[in-house]
This record gives C-alpha cells, sequence and structure tokens, in this order.
C-alpha cells in the first residue's frame, strides 16, 4: 500500500500537484509550474509562470492566454526529465492538442489523463491507452446510462437532418461546444450538401486546426457576400449555444430549425429545456463503456477521480476491486447542454471555451 507521501499526484488548493517534480497538472489557481492537458479553459487558466503542453496546444493557449505566455511543448511520445520525474504525453482523443499525462518516479508510473474520449474522430490523434500503477480519470459522464452513437450514425443522423431541411428551404442551426465539437463537426459532416456558416467564436478554432493539419470543409462567415438568402436556406449553420437568442440568429429567417448536439441530449427533457428542435448525442468526453475501457486498458490497481459523476464511480471501481478515491478539482463540463445561457450576445472570437460560461 503506497503512503500518501509516495502519491506522485495530490490534491492541492491550487490544483493536482507532483511534490516529487514540484509541478501541478492544470491547476486552477496561478502556479510557477503548470503543464496543460488542454486549451478548454476550465483546465488551461491565465497567471501561470511556466506552462507545459502539447505541441498542437500552442495555437489555442496562446490564442488565448496571450502571445507572450512561458510555454513549452512537446510531442506525443516524447519525453523530458523534471527534478527526477521523467515526463511525457499521450494522445486523449479529447480535442486538438490533448493529452494525457505520464510521471514516472521512484519505479511509479501515474497518468493524469485531463478530459478524454475513447473513439476517435479524425480531428485529432485517438486515445492511447498508458499503463500506470495510478490512473486520474474524469467522470463527465460517469453514469451507465451514456453510451454514445457511433461517430458513424451520429453523422448518418446529422446529415440526414440537414439535407432535409435544405430541401425544404431551411437553414440548420446546431448549436456546439466552439473548440472541439464544431471541428469534430466540419470534418464529419457531408458538405456537398450545401455551404456551411459558422460564427465568430468557431472560426478562430478552424485556423488553428487547419494550421495543425486537420481536413476541414470550406466554412462561410455570415456576412460573405456568397452567403446571400439562397445559400443560407440551404446552409449548416455552427454556432456556440452562447448565441442562441441573440440577434445574430435572425438572420437565417424564422423558419431555420435549430438544434444541440451534447452527451446531455442523451438525458430526456434537455432538449426542450434547451429550447431546440432537435437534440444529437455527441460528446467529447467517454461514455460510460468508454470510461471502462480506458480504465481497464491501463492496468491501474489505484484510480483517482476528477469532475463529474464522482462517488458513483468511485463506488463502482471499489465494488470491482479497484482501490478508488476521489480528487477534488475546479473542472468545469465542457459538455454546457444543462447550463444556463449566457446573455453575452456575441463571445469574444478568441475565447475556445471552458466552462466560464
Ligand atoms: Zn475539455
Ligand atoms: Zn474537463
Amino acid at each position: 500500500m503506497a503512503s500518501a507521501s509516495q502519491d506522485l499526484v495530490i490534491a492541492r488548493p491550487e490544483g493536482l500537484y507532483c511534490p516529487a517534480g514540484d509541478f501541478y497538472i492544470d491547476p486552477w489557481r496561478p502556479v510557477e509550474r503548470a503543464v496543460i492537458t488542454h486549451a478548454h479553459s476550465d483546465h488551461a487558466r491565465t497567471g501561470h509562470a511556466h506552462y507545459l503542453a502539447h505541441t498542437d496546444s500552442a495555437g489555442t493557449l496562446r490564442q488565448r492566454l496571450g502571445a507572450s505566455i512561458h510555454l513549452q511543448t512537446l510531442a506525443y511520445g516524447e519525453s523530458i526529465e523534471h527534478n527526477g520525474v521523467r515526463l511525457s504525453l499521450h494522445p486523449a482523443g479529447h480535442v486538438l492538442g490533448s493529452a494525457q499525462v505520464r510521471l514516472e518516479h521512484g519505479g511509479r508510473v501515474w497518468v493524469a489523463s485531463g478530459d478524454y474520449k475513447t473513439e476517435p474522430d479524425g480531428t485529432c490523434p485517438g486515445f492511447e491507452p498508458v499503463r500506470c500503477d495510478t490512473f486520474i480519470t474524469e467522470s463527465t459522464f460517469g453514469l451507465p446510462i451514456y453510451r454514445w452513437p457511433t461517430q458513424a450514425v451520429l453523422f448518418d443522423e446529422i446529415n440526414a437532418w440537414w439535407r432535409s431541411n435544405a430541401d425544404e428551404g431551411r437553414a440548420s442551426v446546431l448549436l456546439c461546444y466552439a473548440f472541439g465539437k464544431a471541428q469534430r463537426i466540419l470534418h464529419g459532416v457531408d458538405p456537398s450538401i450545401g455551404p456551411i456558416v459558422v460564427h465568430g467564436a468557431v472560426e478562430p478554432l478552424n485556423a488553428v486546426y487547419r494550421a495543425a493539419g486537420v481536413d476541414l470543409p470550406p466554412t462561410f462567415r455570415v456576412t460573405d457576400a456568397a452567403m446571400d438568402k439562397a445559400a443560407l436556406k440551404r446552409a449548416l449553420v455552427l454556432a456556440p449555444p452562447s448565441a442562441q437568442g441573440t440577434p445574430w440568429m435572425k438572420r437565417f429567417g424564422s423558419d431555420a430549425v435549430d438544434a444541440f448536439a451534447s452527451g446531455w441530449m442523451q438525458v430526456r427533457g434537455t432538449r426542450r429545456r434547451r429550447g431546440v428542435d432537435r437534440g444529437f448525442v455527441m460528446s467529447d468526453h467517454a461514455d460510460w463503456p468508454g470510461l471502462m475501457a480506458a480504465i481497464q486498458g491501463t492496468g491501474a490497481e489505484h484510480i483517482r477521480v476528477t469532475h463529474g459523476s464522482v462517488p458513483v464511480l468511485v463506488r463502482w471501481l471499489n465494488e470491482n476491486g479497484l482501490d478508488a478515491q476521489a480528487f477534488d478539482t475546479e473542472y468545469g463540463d465542457d459538455d454546457v447542454a444543462d447550463q444556463a445561457v449566457p446573455e453575452t450576445p456575441e463571445p469574444k472570437p478568441e475565447q475556445p471555451e471552458g466552462e466560464a460560461a
């Protein structure tokens, strides 16, 4: 039994801390050294003296936190040593640049996963299980009811919805998270159905993805000359949830059809509460089977559970023979469907959301 003093990661008021290496992982208070799993704003906060993240997170981190942050980047699998702790980053399949953090010290291996998703989606390298003694897992959708449709099924549904709206001459407005989910939708839909219009909060993130070599179809701004009335009637419109009910939406006509893409859409009543015509069950987090497969894939006997359905997952794992404990964190919910709609009319383009909203 490892004593607390030997733990490679502990929970501190500032964030998850590695005592041996003297650095934090995704801290929520300003610290000297922060390892960042991904650029969603609840994991990548402002004010740290030094940042370490995956190479593909550099664009979003600098866009959000400022070009002058002190940032060191690593490729997946590349390792460095800091105060005797060997550190490397491994694909988490969540958003562009998302990484699990592997720590090795004194013969022990811990992996902090940040946010992750187990089904590959083509916009970032797929989740790779990393063998470890202790695995720190999120639990955003840590209840057995959460089971996502496969990518193929999901995009068949979205394409069919868009096509039938376009055939009726109505714009299809799909509300989704601007960083990660919007690019996943762009990558997965059939662009031959019609033009794709994106909100001002989405396009800067598209640029970062394209610069990283991710294949996205052409996108238009609503102000582009090509987007006349006829074009908008066949358009797929991607906008963040905060754009719902704003004047910007009026351009697509009163007969536009709207939908929301989120894992929370699996819960009865969520679509109605959001006030949209259609819900697509789509998340950048692991569903229940995904969490189980990920945890099993690490071979870890010790599990630390962060943000989400913490008590449920801890109890389930303990009942199944693993040593599971909770880690208190201040991470948000980047699937947002159950959050109140913020009143700001147009979010700042440089904010690839976390959960401030
Ligand atoms: Zn995230
Ligand atoms: Zn998170």
